[in-house]
């Protein structure tokens, strides 16, 4: 892989042309596609894989790798606004995994999420080969509700749900072999193994949002591609980021860097209107949702990356995962 290559363009060069089609309304470039499917709903389509010791530490227990497959893929539902409905799961598996008991932790953990969100498992596809998990979730919208990348606006609020920078400090200190950090609390160790897709939430946003996404890769590169589908820019603020007080105290001189830049978080960035501001923070209050203002959206900021932190350019590359990314 030349050093030059992302997985974003990697996908723009190979695959973003196959994508046209009379019943694609959204392909290739959001959290999901979306499909006309019948004249009143839209299906929504997402794919993720999980490999392991690249999405998850070798060690882990086969109930968590499922349960975090399966969260992982009903953010990307959540993102779009859609309720999930049914998935398929292609599992690639060493013959040492193959065995009673760990597959059977794994349908336990996938039984689990799926109960949760009353989805089904519909099909899928079984091969030998290293730990890898990749889950197709499929969900509805009705027709034109769902939320895409591309809506903000110049003057936008940013929200985000939930608190920032778990899913690294989990991270950290579950792979923390030099035992430098404290050991993961339960807390945190949920948050990683069964981050709680934001699905009411995004459900309830397609009468507030003007762009959604999930913080997978981190919250600058992905508010990030917001601003780049959308044309726009974004300021945050460091004091309006909601971290945790266990990570404030514990982490303290990670926890900003890991609510930027962490990734893994599978928390909402959102953007409604100045103009709805009221009414949708009137709807949080009601719901007793978690849900905070971090910044907003600008012009078009040209020959700069597009997110700003305190008023000061922050790169998305250099804070956010990206699997071609290499560091110099
Ligand atoms: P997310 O983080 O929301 O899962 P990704 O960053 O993985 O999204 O992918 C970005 C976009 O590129 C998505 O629309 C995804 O469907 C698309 N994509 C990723 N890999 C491929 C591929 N191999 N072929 C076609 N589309 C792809
Ligand atoms: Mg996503």
């Amino acid at each position: 892989m030349a050093r030059s290559t992302d997985e974003f363009r990697l996908i723009d060069n190979y695959f973003k042309g196959l994508t046209h089609q009379s019943q694609v309304a959204v392909g290739i470039g959001d959290d999901g596609a979306i499909i006309d499917s019948s004249a009143s709903t839209q299906l929504v389509i997402a794919t993720d894989t999980l490999v392991e010791s690249v999405h998850f530490p070798a060690s882990t227990e086969a109930e968590h790798i499922a349960t975090r497959a399966l969260c992982v893929n009903l953010s990307d539902m959540a993102a779009m606004g859609a309720e999930p409905k049914w998935f398929t799961l292609a599992l690639t598996l060493p013959a040492e995994a193959a065995a009673d008991a760990w597959l059977q932790g794994f349908s336990r953990g996938l039984a689990k999420i799926a109960n949760q969100h009353n989805i089904a498992l519909i099909g899928g596809d079984t091969t030998a080969g290293p730990l890898t998990i990749s889950i197709t979730v499929l969900g509805e919208v009705p027709k034109e509700r769902g939320l895409v990348r591309s809506g903000a606006k110049s003057g936008d609020n940013i929200y985000v749900s939930g608190t920032l920078g778990d899913g690294a400090a989990a991270l950290h200190s579950i792979i923390d072999k030099s035992q430098t950090l404290s050991p993961p609390s339960s807390r945190l160790i949920e948050r990683f193994y069964c981050p709680q897709p934001q699905i009411a939430l995004g459900i309830g946003l397609r009468d507030f949002a003007s762009a959604c996404i999930d913080i997978s890769d981190g919250l600058i590169a992905d508010l990030g591609h917001i601003c780049k589908a959308s044309g726009v820019s974004a300021d945050i603020y460091s004091q309006q980021l909601p971290i945790h007080s266990e990570l404030k105290q514990q982490f303290k001189q990670q926890s900003l860097q890991w609510a930027t830049s962490g990734g893994d978080d599978y928390q909402l960035c959102f953007t409604v209107a100045a103009s709805k501001e009221a009414e949708f923070e009137a709807w949080v209050a009601t719901r007793k949702l978690v849900v905070t203002k971090i910044g907003n959206m600008g012009p078009m900021a040209h020959n700069q990356s597009p997110v700003r932190l305190d008023n000061q350019t922050i790169s998305a590359t250099s804070g956010g995962y990206n699997h071609f990314h290499q560091k110099s």
